[in-house]
Formats: C-alpha cells, structure tokens, sequence
C-alpha cells in the first residue's frame, strides 16, 4: 500500500488482507511491538532503513506470510523497496501489485488535522514535516513501481474505496 500519511494505508491495508484471507503487515505497529525508536516515529522522522528493513523481513519469513501478504507502511524509501525485491528474488517471489492510494491534499490536510485532535498526537508542524518526508523519501517509490502500480481514487467512503482497492487487486494479480 503506497500513498501519503493520511490517505488509509492503514484502514484500507487491513481491508484488504481480510478480503485475501493474508496477514496485513504495518510496519508502524511492528515498531510499536518491537519498542524503542518512539521519539523519531512522534516526530515524523523515518527509522534507519537497515532496521526497518530486519524488521520486516523477519515478520516476512514467518509462516502465516507464505501464501502472500499485505505490506502498508513498507518500503517507504527506495533502498527499502530494493532489500525487499532481493529478498522476495531469493525465494522466488515478487510482489504482485502496488496500490497507490490518491487523495486530494486538501482533503489529505482536512483528515491529518482531524486525526491530530483525534488522537492528541501530531501539532501541525508534525504534520507538515511528515507530509515533507512523504514527498521526499516516499514519493519516488510511485516510479519505482510504475510497473506494478495501480492507482486508486481513495476520496470516497471506506466501502468505496475498499471495493476500489480490491478490485485494482484483483485485476493485477
Ligand atoms: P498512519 O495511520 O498514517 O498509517 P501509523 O501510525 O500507521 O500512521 P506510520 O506513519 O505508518 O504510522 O509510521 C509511524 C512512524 O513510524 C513514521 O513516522 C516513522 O517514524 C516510522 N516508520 C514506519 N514505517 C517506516 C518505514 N518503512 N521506514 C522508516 N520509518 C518508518
Ligand atoms: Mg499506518
């Protein structure tokens, strides 16, 4: 799952592994379960690509993600996307496809700000930076993919979306 914080990784990732009957793996909550590294996800700031990487590839090679997976939150650099190809190419696997999730940014800002109050949890400085990060280190990822990539209009409800989502999904696969 690809798109900028705020477009419904999260909600729509989850959705779609349900809908494959696969493991949806958020690299956001495997930090949260593996402790540590708080500040710089408070902040905005990317975790070092090595751990990030270990990280996920561990959860990769359990048995539940054999038969395939959802990832959302990873790769969020082009050097993440790269370690995973090498590492699904040395077991024979690939990716099938790379859902871009397309929101209009006022409507991106307008979700953001409401989370924040929400979740008391990002002022909007938080904000702006996390969006900056997005474009810089994320955004190359939508030509990284261009050959797997499906775009996907997520301004809509979640059940729109989410059939939105499963569709692109299943006409790649
Ligand atoms: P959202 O609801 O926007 O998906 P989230 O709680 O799932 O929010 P993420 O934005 O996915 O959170 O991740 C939170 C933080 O964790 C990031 O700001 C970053 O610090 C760290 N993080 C998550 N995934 C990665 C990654 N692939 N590489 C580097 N850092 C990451
Ligand atoms: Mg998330």
């Amino acid at each position: 799952m690809l798109g900028p914080p705020g477009a419904g990784k999260g909600t729509h990732g989850r959705l779609l592994a349900a809908a494959l009957g696969v493991p949806h793996i958020s690299s956001s909550e495997l930090l949260r379960q593996h402790g540590g590294h708080r500040a710089r996800m408070a902040a905005g700031d990317l975790i070092d690509d090595d751990v990030m990487v270990e990280l996920v590839l561990d959860r990769l090679a359990q048995d539940d993600a054999q038969a395939g997976f959802v990832l959302d939150g990873f790769p969020r650099t082009v050097a993440q996307a790269a370690a995973l190809d090498r590492w699904l190419a040395e077991r024979g696997q690939r990716l099938d496809v790379a859902v871009l999730l397309e929101v209009p940014r006022e409507v991106l800002a307008e979700r953001l700000a409401a989370r924040a109050v929400a979740e008391r949890r990002a002022d909007d400085d938080v904000i702006a930076h996390r969006l900056q990060v997005y474009e810089q280190e994320s955004a190359p990822l939508v030509e990284y993919y261009a050959p797997l990539l499906r775009r996907v209009d997520a301004d809509g409800s979640v059940t729109t979306v989410a059939e939105r989502v499963l569709a692109a999904v299943l006409s790649a696969a």
